[in-house]
């Protein structure tokens, strides 16, 4: 490899050929260094042509070509040059006792050249001063010259470090807002966005504000100043934005809330004024800032000891420049963030943030549009449906479903197929949400039938209980973490209730509570159905009100503003919460091992089935314990709502297990 030119290597050949130019610089004889006393002794032997007194001090001193080599027998001399200066002298600065010095000298000189009858000259005496030469000035400038490049050096690096780009030190208070191109190929338009129709109105709706701003003034109305796009991770929020970018016909600026962030003091601030700077400039426009609660997190009380000022102070600066007394006529603020719960209330009032947009988890007719955006690039089975795939992907967002197809691509790839088939996108969703699958994890055959009845006791009791989702297979292939998994399909509900909750955690012990009543052992494999069993548990009594001994109350911290040493309530009603706690969950446990013991052979019969076929689906179970109670209370219901409803809707099947609301179960 060519080694990289680096400037540190220039810098150190510079440093080394100055540095040895003044310490060899003048390899010629130097001139010997004199004192009062040898320079009288000169002067007055007449030996002295001339002197050279250059600044005041440096006295150099020329000494007759006639007289050098008789002055060289003494010791003293011996070493002085032929040519040029031969004594060099410090005049101390006294210029005027120097002269004086001098002539007393050359009046000794004299004197005693008329003793002798000879003649003596009168030693030429100049008196300079220098001029500095480039290398000179050099030399008094490169430290600094030094200091400033080592300066500048560290604090582009440090510029870049910090996420800088371009720019500089200089540019450092500039915002790095990006103007999208509205020409580009790779535009994202709103056939893009799948579902979000209600999103897409209100947001076209804010567009249409700025390119028709006269018509809304003409009836007093007042511009709105920005909406905030929320809503959980990889809804297509930022997908929304970009599409409003290549839809609207005004100039775009886009900006994430990290790129305000910055390590030096004061620089998020001044990025605020600069990116609104910009947006008026190029009024009307958009200025969409992802991620906002990188900045717009609540302000605290006791902000001086959290050490968040800079964060605080481009929070008050967004505010000001939003609803200032500057205004920012033509310039709407789009916003995404997926915590809009701990969001300083400032930043949402009206004027600032009119409008919120909700953009949720797509339901699935939704998430069907979805497939259908991402299958356009795919080669897929003439055969596939979507409606299918769309129903198998509850709680999946928009980022998610893009991942299961192109998942599904690789799957299909790997496999040497000509098309992308169900089977794929069905092993891609599983990968999704389970992780990767371990077949060859070593396992013994008592720890595969411990897993197939765990799993199977979790499918029997969510099978008999109505407010349970409904099960779709069983695996005991390990994935990710995981021995086996049963697989369901959520409800799609927004409201639950307590027979919802009580049913759900039902289900989530059944898997303990089976390897205990038919193995009688206790594993650790259901970790993680314990934790979200008592977390479930929690909310119910903490959060939801849903404890008749606690009360109607709730503890929740939706700001998340609370820290973690003060509670909101008593030692008592802590004390009281443990209790409702472990009340509701021994009941689940009981509502649990109820069904476990009436379905003991079915379990078993149906753990050799799961142990046998690795993966079996929800007709399997139906074969063994007939229809599900959501099966049931599915057409018991179509048969009441029925026109000639009558009573015969009560199909055979399974029972269904309902919590009596004043049910009190023991803790067996
Ligand atoms: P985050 O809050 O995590 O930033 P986000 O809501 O901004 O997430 P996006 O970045 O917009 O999510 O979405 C990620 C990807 O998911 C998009 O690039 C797109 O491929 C896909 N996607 C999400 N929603 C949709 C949708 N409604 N239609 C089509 N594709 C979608």
């Amino acid at each position: 490899m060519r080694p990289r030119f680096n400037f540190m290597w220039f810098w150190a050949v510079v440093a080394i050929v100055i540095i040895s130019y003044s310490m060899f610089g003048s390899s010629e004889e130097r001139p010997i260094e004199g004192d009062w006393n040898m320079v009288d002794e000169l002067v007055e032997g007449g030996y002295v042509e001339r002197i050279e007194v250059m600044d005041r001090e440096k006295a150099s001193i020329y000494i007759h070509a006639e007289a050098i080599d008789s002055l060289a027998q003494d010791e003293r001399f011996k070493r002085m040059p032929k040519t040029g200066v031969q004594v060099v002298f410090n005049t101390g600065g006294d210029v005027q006792y120097f002269a004086e010095r001098i002539a007393a000298a050359e009046a000794k000189a004299a004197e005693l050249a008329a003793e002798s009858g000879t003649d003596v000259e009168a030693v030429v005496v100049k008196y300079n001063r220098t001029e500095q030469g480039w290398v000179d000035y050099l030399f008094e400038f490169l430290p600094w010259i030094l200091i400033i490049v080592v300066w500048i050096f560290i604090m582009r690096s440090m510029t870049r470090s910090a996420g800088g780009g371009g720019g500089g030190i200089m540019n450092v208070g500039k915002a790095r807002a990006q103007m999208s191109d509205r020409n580009s190929k790779e535009r994202i338009t709103f056939k893009d966005v799948a579902g979000l129709e209600e999103a897409k109105v209100e947001i076209m709706e804010i567009v249409d504000f700025l390119k028709h701003a006269d018509k809304y003034k003409a009836l007093g109305a007042k511009i709105p100043k920005g909406a905030l796009l929320a809503g959980p991770p990889g809804t297509g929020k930022t997908l929304l934005a970009k599409a409003v970018a290549g839809e609207a016909n005004v100039p775009f600026l886009s900006i994430s809330g990290s790129d305000f962030v910055e390590m030096f003091v004061g620089v998020g601030a001044s990025r605020v004024r600069d990116l609104f700077e910009q947006a008026k400039k190029v009024a009307p426009c958009i200025v969409f800032i992802d991620e906002i609660d990188a900045i717009g997190r609540a302000r605290g009380k006791n902000s001086g000891f959290s050490g968040n000022d800079e964060r605080e102070n481009t929070l008050n600066q967004l505010l000001t420049e939003m609803d200032g007394f500057q205004t920012n006529a033509g310039v709407i603020v789009l916003a995404a963030t997926n915590r809009v719960d701990i969001l300083d209330k400032a930043l949402m009032r009206a004027g600032r943030f009119d409008r919120q947009i909700e953009v949720g988890l797509p339901d699935v007719k939704e998430r069907k549009a979805i497939f259908d955006v991402h299958l356009r690039k795919l080669k897929l089975d003439s055969k596939l449906d979507r409606e299918f795939l769309a129903k198998q992907t509850p709680g999946f967002a928009g980022a998610d479903i893009a991942n299961v197809c192109n998942e599904a691509a690789l799957i299909a790839a790997r496999h040497g197929k000509d098309c992308v088939t169900e089977a794929d996108f069905l092993a891609a969703i599983d990968r999704i949400v389970g992780g990767l699958e371990r077949r060859n994890m070593p396992m013994t055959d008592k720890e595969r039938h411990a897993t197939a009845i765990h799993e199977i006791g979790h499918a029997t009791v969510m099978w008999r209980l109505k407010h349970c989702d409904p099960v779709l297979k069983i695996t005991i292939i390990p994935r990710g973490r995981s021995l086996g998994a049963t697989w369901y399909l959520p409800e799609e509900r927004v409201n639950y209730n307590i027979d919802h909750f009580v049913h759900k955690m039902a289900g989530l012990v059944a898997g303990r509570v089976a390897e205990q009543q038919l193995l009688g052992i206790t594993s650790t494999g259901a970790l993680n159905d314990l934790e979200r069993t008592s977390k479930m548990a929690y909310s119910m009594v903490a959060y939801y009100g849903m404890s008749p001994k606690v009360g109607n109350v709730s503890f929740f911290d939706a700001q998340g503003q609370r820290d973690m040493f003060t509670k909101p309530f008593s030692e008592r009603t802590a004390e009281l919460i443990d209790e409702e706690v472990r009340r509701l969950v021994d009941e689940a446990v009981a509502m649990a091992r109820e069904i476990v013991e009436a379905e003991r052979e079915n379990i078993e019969r149906l753990a050799g089935v799961l142990i046998q076929k690795e993966t079996i689906f929800s007709e399997d179970i139906e074969e063994v314990l007939g229809k599900s109670a959501q099966q049931i209370e599915k057409e018991m219901l179509e048969a009441t709502t029925a026109v000639d409803a009558t009573d015969e809707g009560k199909a055979d099947g399974g029972v269904t297990y309902v919590i009596e609301p004043s049910a009190d179960t023991t803790n067996e």
